[in-house]
């Protein structure tokens, strides 16, 4: 049986978390006791991710579904930084959607060449020599690392073509993209041949190429789940043209337009949108052509429908620039390949706060610390109104700064939650 094409794929990916900050004072020899010079964490290292046109499945996804990146260091005492964690740079083919696991929304589509942070790194902890002031000259606390983001993310493959080609096993798909293209996919004689979808670039002049995709043929009755079809329909959802290639020749006893009209349908059945994107026939292996009027009823059957037809031989090369042409000008009129938008908003999490949180006072600082503040903190953007409002009313109702004032907390006296540092205001 031949290996299937892997074009989807879940994965979990965890940043590095950041490195904790270090308590230290400086000693010297005939220095009794010296000022803090403990060390800030290293931050963690990133998850990236980045198209690799190298690639052109998810294969490797389906052996390795964890991926982590390397966490920063502790910080070390004479003001040694702890080294930052590794970024991890997960690649992937060209045209790869990253959805959410859990909603399936859109987080990324991977169709540029440009990097993308899919978990960010916790940033590392401050070490005391970080919080020395005039009023405070030996801190005696740090902070620890922010834990690194991580997600349950479901990669799929959706190839990014201008062109794709449609129509039955073994009428001569792969051979057409062979003859334009340097791709070289399998040919043979049978049906099924393609299992992978081949990509192939067209020159067509100085300045103006595309890119064509063929994909396993789809057979009738393929929206029922009969074989392949549907699964692999999904990776022309992008394309801007289809070429749709029928055999004319009668060699296999087919007739042209009930194929022409069966590949359509299935279309319709996969997606009544696809099934309305622009079509060029190509109605191929006229150099076999036994029967004249099975080419002429073609051409009648989709020119009344309003579709181009162009003769050719793939095998023989024959009527093949003028295809290319015609598909090449066509392109030009129509819109730009689908670049998929981002739909994922980040939700805050769900944080249990029950447990209690600890309050040291230091030096006149208080310092706020637990294992559900730790997140809390790491889940929020400060720079943002709304996200810093619901900070305060999940400490508010989590009763720390109940607990805060018990323990004395004076409007003005300096609050320290991690990498968070604010003066208290009732
Ligand atoms: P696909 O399944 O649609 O990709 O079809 P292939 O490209 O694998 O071709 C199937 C068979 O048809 C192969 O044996 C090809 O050599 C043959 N073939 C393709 N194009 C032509 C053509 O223009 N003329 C002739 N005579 N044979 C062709
Ligand atoms: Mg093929």
């Amino acid at each position: 049986m031949a290996t299937s094409f892997v074009d989807k794929a879940r994965i979990t990916v965890k940043a590095g978390n950041g490195g904790n900050g270090c308590v230290s004072f400086h000693r010297e020899k005939y220095i009794a006791a010296g000022g803090p010079d403990g060390g800030d964490g290293g931050d963690g290292g990133d998850i990236i991710l980045q198209v690799d046109d190298n690639l052109s499945t998810l294969m490797d996804f389906r052996y390795k579904r964890k991926y982590t990146a390397e966490n920063g260091m502790d910080g070390a005492g004479s003001r040694k930084k702890g080294k930052d964690g590794k970024s991890l740079t997960i690649r992937v083919p060209r045209g790869t959607l990253v959805r959410d696991a859990e909603t399936n929304e859109i987080i990324q589509d991977m169709s540029d060449s440009a990097p993308y942070v899919l978990c960010q790194g916790g940033k590392g902890g401050w070490g005391n020599a970080h919080f020395a002031t005039p009023t405070r000259q030996a801190p005696r606390f740090a902070k620890s690392g922010l834990p690194g983001e991580s997600h349950d993310v479901v990669l799929e493959l959706k190839l990014l073509a201008d062109v794709g080609l449609i129509g039955f096993p073994n009428v001569g798909k792969s051979t057409l993209l062979s003859v334009v293209s340097k791709a070289r996919p399998k040919i043979a004689n049978y049906h099924f041949t393609t299992l992978f979808p081949n990509l192939g670039v067209v020159y067509v002049e100085e300045g103006t190429s595309f890119v064509m995709a063929d994909i396993p043929g789809i057979i009738e009755g393929a929206c029922e789940g009969a074989g392949l079809g549907h699964d692999f329909l999904r990776h022309i959802d992008r394309c801007r043209l289809l070429v749709h290639v029928v055999d004319v020749s009668g060699s296999e006893g087919r007739d042209p337009v009930a194929d022409f009209d069966a590949i359509n349908q299935e279309l319709s059945q996969y997606s009544p949108e696809l099934a309305k994107r622009p079509q060029i026939v190509a109605a191929n292996k006229a150099d076999i052509l036994e029967d004249p009027s099975l080419l002429d009823a073609l051409r009648a059957h989709v020119e009344a429908l309003g579709y181009p037809l162009f003769t050719i031989s793939a095998a023989a090369h024959q009527g093949v620039k003028e295809l290319v042409y015609a598909v090449a000008n066509r392109l030009a009129e129509l819109p730009p390949v689908t670049v998929y938008e981002p739909e994922y908003v980040k939700r805050p999490p769900q944080i249990d706060t029950s447990s209690p949180v600890e309050i040291t006072v230091e030096d006149g600082v208080y310092i706020v610390e637990g294992p559900w503040l730790q997140r809390l903190i790491s889940n929020v953007n400060f720079g943002d109104y709304e996200s810093r409002m619901w900070f305060d009313k999940m400490l508010r109702e989590a009763g720390v700064f109940a607990l805060l004032e018990e323990r004395g907390i004076q409007d003005g006296d300096l609050v320290s939650m991690y990498n968070l540092e604010f003066e208290y205001q009732h």
